[in-house]
């Protein structure tokens, strides 16, 4: 199934598929980066989790009417997607004020966005993925005022969907980030991955961060939470 190594980014390798140009195996790695690659490490059986824990996102998305590139999980730690071109932009989906907007605004941590905030940010390591307008984003990508509404309206509505889908766990939605990208038929999807790397989770009972932050904040083992999350989500079903 899987070919040539296409590319490899920070969490994921990504391959070709020897006879259908239309798909790609992502194979999902160790290795943690924080702050722009400036903090790494590596923990046994991320990979994994991640796999895992985003192909039941985007299972249960699909039953939910919102298509992905994702197709299956292969094995472990791939999973076959439908090859799309991503589009450089990081949207961002924000119900309780944590992270960089905190930062950035001074606007007090915990608090509640009703409706959601929607951020979009440049894809751009070299930049450091800066915080942009929609202006930005029609000058800087192939994207149109068209494409910005409906993804912004597929981040809201994926939204909805897993703030449910978490909460059936005991885990708030604190916010997430999103990619899109553009398939043969230059269909506009949701790609890369949903996970606890991609999403900031905290638990409804006690307030604990179950996500990246524990790796970013070092608040104690990535492995150790990222399976806690993988055992309640397949005690759900
Ligand atoms: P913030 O802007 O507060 O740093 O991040 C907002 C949300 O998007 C968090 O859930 C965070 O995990 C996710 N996020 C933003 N940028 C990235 C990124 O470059 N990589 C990953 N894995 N997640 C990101």
């Amino acid at each position: 199934m899987k070919d040539k190594l296409l590319y490899e980014g920070k969490a994921k390798q990504v391959f070709t598929v020897a006879d259908d140009p239309n798909l790609l195996v992502l194979s999902y790695k160790n290795d943690a980066t924080a702050f722009n690659g400036e903090k790494k490490a590596e923990f046994q059986g991320k990979g994994r989790y991640n796999n895992l824990i985003s192909a039941k996102v985007f299972e249960y998305l699909h039953q939910k009417g919102i298509n992905s590139h994702f197709k299956e999980a292969l094995n472990e730690t791939e999973q076959l997607v439908e090859k799309t071109t991503i589009i450089p932009l990081e949207v961002v989906v924000r119900n309780v004020a944590a992270g960089s907007i905190v930062r950035r605004t001074g606007i007090e941590e915990k608090t509640i966005f009703n409706p959601p905030l929607v951020e979009l940010f440049y894809k751009k390591d070299e930049l450091g993925d800066p915080l942009i307008n929609d202006e930005h984003a029609l000058l800087l990508t192939d994207v149109t005022e068209a494409d910005l509404v409906k993804i912004k309206k597929m981040a809201l509505q994926v939204n909805e969907q897993l703030q449910a889908f978490f909460k059936e766990i005991n885990l708030q939605l604190v916010d997430f980030k999103l990619e899109f990208g553009r398939n043969a038929s230059g269909e506009i999807v949701l790609s890369d991955e949903v996970s606890p790397d991609t999403c900031r989770l905290w638990d409804i009972g006690t307030g604990e961060k179950m996500d990246k932050d524990v790796f970013r904040e070092d608040l104690g083992d990535l492995v150790t939470v990222y399976d806690n999350i993988l055992s309640r989500l397949e005690a759900k079903q």
